[in-house]
């Protein structure tokens, strides 16, 4: 059992063992065409407790959006799942996240601002 995974599931509060693989939520991202793995994928990582999800860019890639916790019918809430995930990231101190990136801040849609904000620990 891995211990990365129960953080997560601990945090999150989710059941990923309710996922049935539909694909909804991949299907609604706004970014999954940026993710290299896609999220009803990192969901089956999570379920098969690989804890190199704590790896993926798609945790990183996702804009918090929460259109798939909006539409996933088993409640599973990818979105929910990949906010935990940054968490136990972030615990350890780890940056993932630079502002000096966006090319012009001033910008940059604030959708984007906010959701940088919310990976940085420093
Ligand atoms: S929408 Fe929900 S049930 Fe469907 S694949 Fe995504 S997490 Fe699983
Ligand atoms: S919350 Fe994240 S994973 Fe879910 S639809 Fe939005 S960007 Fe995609």
């Amino acid at each position: 059992m891995s211990e990365i995974i129960d953080k997560i599931l601990y945090i999150s509060g989710k059941n990923p063992y309710l996922c049935y693989q539909c694909g909804m939520c991949s299907a609604v991202c706004p970014m999954a065409s940026y993710m290299s793995v896609l999220p009803h994928e990192v969901v089956r990582l999570i379920q098969l407790k690989d804890p190199r999800v704590v790896e993926l860019d798609t945790v990183w890639t996702c804009v918090s959006c929460m259109a798939c916790v909006d539409r996933c019918p088993r409640r599973v809430d990818p979105g929910i799942l990949f906010e935990a995930v940054r968490q136990v990231v972030l615990r350890k101190g780890v940056d993932k996240a630079d502002y000096r990136r966006l090319v012009d801040l001033g910008k940059a849609p604030s959708m984007a601002v906010v959701a940088l904000s919310r990976k940085m620990t420093g």
